[in-house]
């Protein structure tokens, strides 16, 4: 879009150069536009299951009347209830609307004009999006064999690099680093950056060489561990996350911290999701059953995959992943498109229950039968 000369002079380079992220539409639109009555959401890692029990209670006996009170401006009790979880202090959490808000809050407390930040080239991208929108470098290292490359990483650093994101376990991949390859590589880092692990689907993973990075905290003052409620918890429409660190470093992040921020709502659904004895154990089979049906389907008809820890697999089609979304949305079924994730002939599917994984699995076939590739 052309800019009106005034505003032309108002907007910084970095800014123009950014393009905005498009958010799909909702359901009912969607239905609308690609024809279709039901539409299975299979697009955002989402939890099938919703939220636990304990947390639906809870939001069901929510005071309408609070609504009008503002929040707890720094989630009181959810941080006392995560400092008892995890034996900390409550002053090592941060909570934010959502784990995107405290990407921001981290970058905001570290970074100045001229610093960088370093991550991979096809992970999440908000690390990479809130750097450059806010004028800093994102440097970007290839995935080797799909996995964060430690070594690459610590090859991009220079004197103005101030942080460097790993997902793990990361999305979309799957890959993940285990303890000792966290651990040799904040050696590497020797407190000199800030080193943040999104442990966005901490909760997903089985494998017992998954580094404890809570326990890490205390070794590596430097480390800063992200969390959400969104994907595991099931409150994604609530908007809540959180950051854990030593005392140290979250007392400077928590300066970039937007005050009253998380609502009422998400922080008693958080507070009490955490209470649920169930939910993980429930999810757990649900993915596992899942993941076995949706590989095995996928293995019939000759598609390649990628999976690791986590809700999701990645699978790469004979055709171009946004053609193929539009043909799946006319089926009722929603896919991620990996060409923003520079994956392009991907998609990401989340593991849902049986229903949603047989209509996926329905619409693939269907459109490559379409296409003469099955
Ligand atoms: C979903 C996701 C988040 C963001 O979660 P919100 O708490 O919903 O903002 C952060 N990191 C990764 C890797 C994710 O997949």
């Amino acid at each position: 879009m052309m800019l009106p000369p005034t505003l032309e002079k108002l907007v910084p380079d970095y800014i123009k150069r950014f393009e905005a992220y498009i958010p799909s539409k909702p359901d009912d639109e969607l239905r609308k536009i690609y024809g279709c009555s039901k539409l299975y959401r299979l697009n955002n890692n989402e939890n099938p299951l919703g939220p636990p029990e304990t947390a639906r209670r809870a939001i069901e006996a929510f005071p309408p009347a609070q609504a009008s009170v503002y929040p707890s401006g720094d989630a009181y009790h959810l941080r006392y209830r995560l400092a008892d979880i995890f034996g900390m202090h409550p002053d090592q959490f941060l909570v934010g609307n959502g784990a995107n808000e405290v990407i921001a809050f981290v970058i905001k407390a570290f970074c100045q004009q001229g610093d960088n930040i370093i991550t991979a080239d096809k992970t999440f991208a908000v690390y990479e999006w809130v750097a450059e929108f806010s004028g800093f470098e994102a440097r970007l290292v290839p995935l080797v064999d799909y996995g964060f490359d430690a070594r690459g990483m610590i090859d991009k650093i220079d004197e103005r690099t101030k942080i460097l994101f790993v997902c793990n376990p990361n999305n979309p991949t799957g890959s993940w680093w285990n303890e000792c390859t966290l651990r040799s590589f904040l050696d590497r880092i020797d407190g000199k950056r800030i080193v943040v692990v999104d442990e966005a689907y901490r909760e997903f993973v089985r494998n017992a060489d998954f580094p404890d990075s809570m326990a890490l905290i205390g070794k590596y003052p430097n480390l800063v561990v992200f969390r959400t409620f969104s994907k595991m918890y099931g409150l994604a429409g609530l908007r809540i996350g959180y950051l854990a660190g030593s005392k140290e470093v979250v007392d400077i992040i928590r300066r970039t911290c937007i005050v009253y921020s998380v609502n009422t709502l998400a922080q008693v659904g958080a507070f009490y999701a955490l209470a649920d004895r169930e939910h993980i154990a429930r999810t757990h089979e649900i993915v596992r059953a899942g993941k076995r049906f949706l590989l095995k389907e996928l293995d019939l008809m000759g598609l390649p995959y990628v999976h690791g820890e986590g809700n999701f697999v990645m699978a790469r089609l004979p055709m171009s992943d946004s053609l193929a979304y539009r043909k799946m949305m006319k089926r009722g079924v929603m896919v991620r498109a990996m060409t923003g994730f520079r994956f392009p002939n991907w998609i990401r599917i989340t593991v849902s229950h049986q229903e949603a994984l047989e209509a996926f699995v329905e619409a693939v076939s269907g459109i490559m039968k379409e296409n003469g590739e099955l």
